[in-house]
């Protein structure tokens, strides 16, 4: 018996004209039915990688993909594609950051709605209509009826995003992946989105996993955190543990750098120095240590050499002693 998703020693590398890119550099995470999982990160993190790696909807031209991601039991990784296409949508689906390229253009809301309901159940076009009606409503889109035979461009961005939450919802998917599904709006916008995918988690019990690089957003929304660096997850734990104890000095760069939504004080942000580093020549040891303000203190080559790994269960991937991991960063910049 294992967790609900598990995912371990994940590896995804992609080949490009310039090299192999190390996108995902083993990592392994847990995730259990009714729970939210954040990941969170600076673009180009191996966030978004790995959830497709989890969807299956890397092209296997240029992806190499190792480790295991078991679903319910099920091995994902090297599944056939007509075994992946069964699952998409039906057993797991996914929420785009951006509506308008999730939705097409030509075809109404409902149709869109009620097509991957009629494809996984076998539903007859009025039943499948009614379904998306009902899903419509559901998401909070008023005169629902009505709505279904508007096109996307009749709604607003925040209609649209909770079309594409509808379309997402409509075979009542155990595992929902979320890929910065607020980002494009504002923050009230925001904000009821994200109660609204609490509130049908809580109706269907199933597990989301929410990527996003604002920790503004996971504060209330999931359960557990990663955080990711350089295709390498180096923090792990509760919501709590990580936004009011963060262990690992990228988390403190990234709680000093951004606001956190229901902050009233207004802190200096600072930015973390230096840019995250290529993923075609990953730098030795660890993958943090250009950007480091705590190289020193571990002292020697450490490092610059050695690759710190993230322990089991809440913990840092970082050579610094437990003891200052736990005290280094200012509390008051997280609560005030
Ligand atoms: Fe910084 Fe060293 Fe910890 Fe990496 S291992 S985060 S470089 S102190
Ligand atoms: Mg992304």
């Amino acid at each position: 018996d294992g967790a609900f998703l598990s995912v371990r020693d994940l590896f995804v590398r992609f080949d490009t004209e310039d090299g192999v890119v190390k996108a995902v550099d083993g990592l392994g995470f847990e995730l259990e039915r009714g729970r939210t999982l954040g990941i969170v990160g600076e673009s180009g993190s191996g966030k978004s990688v790995t959830n497709l790696a989890v969807l299956g909807l890397h092209d296997p031209r240029h992806t190499e993909i190792r480790g295991e991601i078991l679903l319910d039991g099920q091995e994902l990784t090297g599944a056939p594609e007509s075994v992946l296409e069964k699952l998409r949508g039906n057993k797991m689906a996914m929420i785009f950051q951006d509506s308008l390229t999730a939705l097409s253009p030509y075809y109404t809301v409902g149709r869109q709605i009620a097509e991957p309901y009629r494809k996984h159940t076998g539903a007859t076009r009025r039943e499948a209509r009614q379904r998306a009606v009902e899903m419509l409503d559901k998401v909070g889109i008023p005169n629902a009826a009505l709505r279904v035979d508007d096109y996307p461009h009749q709604f607003s961005g925040g209609m649209r995003q909770r079309a594409m939450i509808a379309m997402a919802l409509v075979c009542d998917p155990e595992l929902l992946i979320a890929d910065e599904p607020t980002t494009a709006l504002d923050v009230t916008v925001q904000a009821q989105i994200l109660d609204l995918l609490k509130e049908l988690q809580q109706q269907t019990g199933s597990a989301i996993i929410l990527i996003t690089h604002d920790l503004g957003v996971v504060a209330h929304t999931v359960d557990e955190l990663l955080v990711m660096y350089a295709g390498r997850a180096v923090e792990r734990g509760t919501v709590h543990e990580v936004l009011s104890e963060p262990r690992h000095p990228y988390t403190w760069g990234l709680l000093g750098s951004m606001p956190l939504l229901d902050s009233d004080v207004e802190e200096p942000l600072v930015p973390i120095p230096g840019t995250p580093p290529s993923l075609l020549n990953p730098p030795p040891g660890c993958p943090f240590h250009p950007r480091c303000a705590h190289v020193a203190e571990v002292g020697g080559d450490r490092c610059r050499t050695e690759r710190p790994e993230l322990p089991p269960g809440r913990g840092a991937a970082c050579h610094l002693p437990a003891a200052r991991q736990r005290t280094a960063f200012p509390q008051q910049q997280t609560k005030p």
